[in-house]
């Protein structure tokens, strides 16, 4: 007699990413490469053109498959100007200038031939949920509404998302960025950044090679603009092309088997810099690792970046803090980790 083979369930899980910054579009070329079912929805018409500096570790490439042409500089340290001491920080790993527009094209394009589908031009305007059923994302265009279900929904909508609106958690902490580019100084270092604190942020000058250079400043938003003209001022910048955004900070982690954040929308960013691609990306690959296990995933990533972030907001403080008051007791010179701190 025939013994029956035994019978293969293939689980296929449909999953639903708003959102196709840098964590969305890695997110999605890791799930659809486990073999989920992936659909990646993003409102603008094109991948990229965030206001984003750029400026990321070599730890990039412990993510994608190492990608040179995306590179238009590296970065060895940052001279501190404070008022009275320069500090100079050896940043290690090296930081790269990254073409950001390039590297989230870059990642699309990986999730698209592992099977994800991106949908572009898809204003995700709430998602719906409730014990037991679920979840829905709600698209809507033209004044028209559709009802999306899906096995589960990751936010990775940025610093106002939508998916952490309804889930009715609580606003992160928001800073506002602005850049502009213009000619890099003739005394500007080639490989380090210059940065000037201020009293609740701080002024910044990346060379982003031949002879370009990134002027910028992070503050609190009421006060961003006339800090921003009046850095600018002072470096004698004739900025080009401003752009801006915000920069969330605070971890807002949702308590739902079937609804994740991660990246801004979750507020993983650097106290001290704003940067959060390292870290979203770091959040991004516990999510698929531990997929389809969301529960685990919003567990261990407490673990991870809660202690992470107290410590790095203390240090911060506590630096710039002696910086403008105490400057003798600063060392003039510090290696940190580039993403993790002292
Ligand atoms: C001025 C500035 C400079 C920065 N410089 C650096 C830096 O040098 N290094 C660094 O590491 N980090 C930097 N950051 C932070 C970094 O840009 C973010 O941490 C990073 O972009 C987060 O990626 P993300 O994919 O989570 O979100 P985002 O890049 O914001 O992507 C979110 C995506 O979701 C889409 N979206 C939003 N809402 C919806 C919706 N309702 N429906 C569908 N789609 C939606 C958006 O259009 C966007 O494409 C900077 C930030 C600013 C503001």
């Amino acid at each position: 007699m025939m013994i029956p083979a035994e019978p293969i369930w293939v689980i296929i899980m449909k999953v639903a990413i708003v959102g196709a910054g840098i964590v969305g579009t890695y997110l999605a070329w890791r799930l659809a490469g486990k073999g989920a079912d992936v659909s990646v929805f993003e409102r603008k018409k094109e991948i990229g053109g965030k206001a984003c500096s750029g400026l990321i570790s070599k730890r990039l490439w412990h993510f994608f498959p190492e990608e040179k042409g995306l590179v238009e500089n590296e970065i060895k340290s940052a001279n501190i100007h404070f008022p009275k001491k320069d500090v100079e920080i050896r940043f290690s790993p090296h930081m790269l200038v990254i073409d950001r527009k390039g590297l989230e094209e870059y990642a699309a394009e990986l999730a698209r031939k592992a099977g994800a589908k991106i949908f572009l031009g898809m204003n995700v305007a709430n998602v719906l949920h409730a014990k037991g059923k679920k979840p829905q994302i709600v698209l809507e265009k033209n004044g028209k509404k559709a009802f999306l279900e899906f096995d589960c929904i990751v936010g990775c909508d940025g610093e106002h998302s939508v998916v952490r609106k309804s889930l009715r958690l609580r606003e992160p902490r928001m800073r506002l960025g602005i850049l502009a580019y213009g000619k890099a100084k003739k005394n500007q270092q080639k490989d380090a950044v210059e940065v000037f604190p201020t009293k609740n942020g701080f002024g910044w000058i990346i060379p982003r090679g031949a002879g370009e250079a990134e002027y910028g400043t992070l503050e609190k938003p009421a006060d961003a603009k006339k800090q921003f003209e009046m850095f600018c001022r002072r470096q004698k910048a004739r900025p080009r092309k401003v752009l801006a955004a915000v920069v969330p900070e605070g971890l807002r982690i949702p308590d739902n088997s079937r609804i994740a954040l991660c990246g801004d929308a979750a507020g993983l960013t650097k106290s001290w810099s704003g940067g959060g691609v390292v870290w979203g990306l770091t959040a991004a690959h516990m999510l698929a690792r531990d997929f389809p296990n969301l529960a685990k995933y919003e567990k261990q990533m407490k673990r991870f970046f809660a202690p992470r972030m107290f410590f790095g907001r203390i240090e911060t403080k506590a630096a710039a803090w002696l910086g403008l008051n105490m400057p003798a007791l600063l060392p003039k010179k510090i290696r940190i980790d580039s993403d993790w701190g002292i």
